[in-house]
C-alpha cells in the first residue's frame, strides 16, 4: 500500500486533535512530533551569576580535570583525537565520539561547556555537540544564544524529544554548566522494559528538564524503542563538527537500591472494557492507507502494510504503538463511536476514514 505524507498541515492537524480530545480528555493538550519547528519556543531565562568552575565532591569520580585524557577513549576503543587546548577538551571534527572508558549506570554529572567563537553556522550546524548518558541518551549541547532552532534539538533539550523548560544559554565563548540527575532504565532478564531512564538537567544552574521520562535511545529522525542493555555504559561526548570545548567533568554514582521494579512497563497505558474496545475494531480506508484493528488472543493490534502491530490505549483517543514511537488517534462521534483514525508515524501523518 501507498503511504501518503501530508506535510505542511501541521495547524489544521493540532486544531483537530485538539478538537477530538476535547471530549474524552479534562486537559486538551496540543500534540508534537520530534523536530517540529512550528513548536513553541521556550522562553529566555538570562542565567545567574556562577562561581566556575565548580569544585568536585569528595565521593566524585573526576573524569576531566584538564591535565590528561586519560579516562576517554574514541568509541572503537582506540584513542581520542580530540585535543586538549589550554586545559580544555575540544571535539575534533571528524574525530568522531568520544566515551569513558570505565562504564556508568545511576549518576549525578556536571559538565562545562562552551560553544565556539566566532559563533558559525546556524540552526543545528552551530555549536553543536551532546553529552550521551549511556551512550545513548542525549542531552543536547548546541549554541543556543540567538540561535533558532526546533525546540526538541536546542541546548539542554533531551534530543528529539523534550524541549527545555526555559532557553538559558549563555553566549558562545562563556562557560555553560550542565548538572544532570540520570536514572538509567531497568530491564527484566527477558530484556523487557520495566522503568525507563529518568533525567532532570540544570542548565547554567536553572532547571531546564523536570524528571522526565526518557522515551528510548535519542535520535534523529526516529524514535527508537528501548532495547535491553547493559547497568553500566560509557558516558559519551558528540563529535557534530564544531569544536565545542569542556572542561571539569565529573560525576557522583548514585545509589540504585532506590528504584525497584518487577513488573513490565506499561506506559501510560488506561484499561478499557471489553464493550468499548470492540467499538474501534473493524477497518479504516482512505487515500491508499488502510488499517484494521482487532484483537489477537488479550492483545489488541493495528494491521499497517500487512503487519499486525500490538498497540495500547492511552486515552480514548490514543492508542500507542508498543515498541515503536507510532500513535493511532481516533475521531469519536457523539456515541464515542470511531469514525476515522489518523496514524503518526516517524513525523508522517496518515488519515483513513472507518470502512465498515
Ligand atoms: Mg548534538
Amino acid at each position: 500500500m501507498v503511504m501518503r505524507h501530508s506535510h505542511g498541515s501541521c495547524s489544521r492537524f493540532l486544531a483537530l486533535t485538539v478538537l477530538l480530545l476535547a471530549p474524552a480528555a479534562a486537559i486538551a493538550q496540543p500534540r508534537w512530533r520530534s523536530h517540529d519547528i512550528e513548536r513553541p519556543r521556550p522562553a529566555v531565562v538570562v542565567p545567574p551569576a556562577q562561581q566556575l568552575p565548580v569544585a568536585p565532591p569528595s565521593d566524585a569520580v573526576v573524569l576531566f580535570d584538564g591535565s590528561s585524557m586519560e579516562h576517554w577513549e574514541a568509541t572503537d576503543g582506540t584513542p581520542t583525537k580530540w585535543v586538549i587546548e589550554g586545559g580544555n577538551m575540544e571535539s575534533v571534527a571528524g574525530a568522531g565520539y568520544i566515551r569513558t572508558k570505565q562504564g556508568f549506570g545511576d549518576i549525578q554529572l556536571h559538565v562545562e561547556w562552551a560553544a565556539p567563537v566566532p559563533a558559525m553556522g546556524q540552526s543545528q550546524g552551530r555549536g553543536n555537540s551532546g553529552v550521551f548518558l549511556m551512550g545513548l541518551y542525549e542531552v543536547q549541547v548546541l549554541d543556543s544564544y540567538g540561535n533558532d532552532t526546533y525546540p526538541d534539538g536546542q541546548a539542554a533539550a533531551v534530543y528529539g524529544q523534550y524541549p527545555p523548560l526555559v532557553n538559558v544559554a549563555r553566549p558562545p565563548g562563556e562557560w555553560q554548566t550542565y548538572d544532570i540527575v540520570f536514572r538509567r532504565p531497568r530491564f527484566a532478564a527477558d530484556g523487557q522494559l520495566l522503568t525507563p531512564a529518568r533525567v532532570t538537567v540544570l542548565h547554567n544552574n536553572v532547571l531546564v528538564q523536570d524528571n522526565v521520562e526518557i522515551w528510548g535511545p535519542t535520535e534523529w529522525l526516529e524514535n527508537k524503542p528501548y532495547a535491553s542493555h547493559s547497568e553500566r555504559l560509557p558516558l559519551a561526548f558528540q563529535d557534530h563538527g564544531n569544536p565545542v570545548l569542556f572542561r571539569n567533568v565529573w560525576l557522583r554514582e548514585l545509589d540504585e537500591s532506590a528504584i525497584v521494579a518487577t513488573e513490565p512497563y506499561q506506559g501510560r497505558a488506561i484499561a478499557l472494557p471489553d464493550e468499548v474496545l470492540a467499538r474501534y475494531f473493524g477497518r479504516y480506508v482512505a487515500g491508499g492507507n488502510a488499517y484494521a484493528v482487532g484483537r489477537d488472543g488479550d492483545r489488541l493490534y493495528a494491521q499497517v502494510n500487512g503487519r499486525k502491530l500490538a498497540i495500547t490505549p492511552h486515552s480514548l483517543t490514543t492508542f500507542a504503538l508498543d515498541k515503536t514511537g507510532g500513535e493511532f488517534v481516533f475521531e469519536l462521534d457523539a456515541e464515542g463511536k470511531p469514525t476515522g483514525v489518523t496514524f503518526h508515524m516517524g513525523g508522517g501523518v496518515y488519515t483513513a476514514r472507518r470502512a465498515d
